[in-house]
């Protein structure tokens, strides 16, 4: 059957937990493997480049956007956060979603939810110490995508790496069966990690902001070069804020698995420099392999 535009407009949208679990035990049921891209709408093509990788891994694809409010801040963006559920749709489609789970909040959280998942350890550095409660948030939230959709593999982004591997930690503290990918950052052309919150930018902003990607990748061609550690992040945040960021909430290397930290001279083993940063009103985040 020829597939006409309106068709491929919208995946059919799911907005209970029971008609997800109805569709993907059909599809299981038929012996296809289900594959998983959570996210919180507003997509660009990271979101789209774990669609294309689930699809590379399993036969049926779900993606849900949900604006979780538990990993939001009270200072942070979550009335401001873009929403646009119709184009985002559209885009699913065209990456070859095929079933979109869009509950609200009520059915994630009914009135008496009183469970949290904290993962200790990697949550607690950088992004935990910036962001309170942010990873028990995405823990929480993570951990019921994963019960109500119940897929086989599930893609998340390196451009948030430490939430990657809390998941992958969760994953496997709580006997998860799923198999859980890291998809690589996909970046603009001058090298900033895409994200939905580069929408907040400003002209001027968006044009200094590529400096957070140069400045990581400097600090790790001078480690590499046998530059001690500290030396190398106190001058990645000496960059970042000469460049025009107003505020650097960390920029350090770390152990990639556990985000523990390294000694304080040159590295000898693998490596991963992460970096979060305000740029007017406007938080970025970023990270790469050493
Ligand atoms: P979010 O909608 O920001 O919660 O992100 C949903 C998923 O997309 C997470 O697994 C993110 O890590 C991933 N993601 C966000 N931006 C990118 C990017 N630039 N490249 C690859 N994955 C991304």
């Amino acid at each position: 059957m020829a597939i006409s535009p309106a068709m491929s407009a919208s995946p059919p949208i799911v907005r209970t937990v029971a008609a997800l679990r109805a569709q993907v035990g059909a599809w299981r049921a038929q012996g296809d493997r289900i594959g998983f891209t959570p996210t919180m709408g507003a997509l660009h093509e990271g979101h789209l480049s774990l669609v294309r990788l689930a699809r590379e891994h399993a036969g049926k694809v779900v993606a849900s956007i949900f604006v979780n409010p538990t990993q939001f801040g009270p200072n942070e963006d979550f009335d401001a956060y873009p929403r646009d559920e119709a184009r985002d749709a559209a885009l699913l489609a065209e990456a070859g979603c095929d079933l979109l789970f869009a509950p609200d909040v009520a059915e994630m959280y009914p009135p008496g939810a009183a469970t949290t998942i904290t993962v200790s350890g990697v949550s607690e550095p950088l992004d935990g110490q910036a962001r309170p409660g942010h990873f028990a948030g995405v823990a929480t939230v993570v951990a019921k995508l994963l019960n109500q959709c119940a897929p086989d593999v599930a893609v998340f982004g390196e451009k948030d790496f430490q939430q990657l591997q809390v998941i992958r930690r969760l994953v496997r503290d709580l006997d998860l069966p799923v198999e859980i990918l890291g998809a690589p950052t996909a970046r603009a052309e001058d090298g900033l990690a895409l994200s939905s919150r580069n929408a907040y930018l400003t002209p001027a902003e968006r044009t200094v902001a590529a400096a957070l990607n140069r400045t990581l990748a400097e600090a790790g061609r001078r480690v590499r070069a046998g530059e001690a550690v500290a030396a190398a992040e106190a001058a990645a945040v000496d960059a970042l804020l000469a460049a025009g960021f107003r505020q650097v909430d960390y920029v350090e290397i770390r152990r990639p698995d556990d985000l523990g930290r390294l000694g304080p001279s040159a590295i000898s083993g693998p490596a991963r420099i992460l970096a979060a940063a305000f740029l007017g009103r406007t938080r970025l985040i970023d990270n790469m392999a050493i």
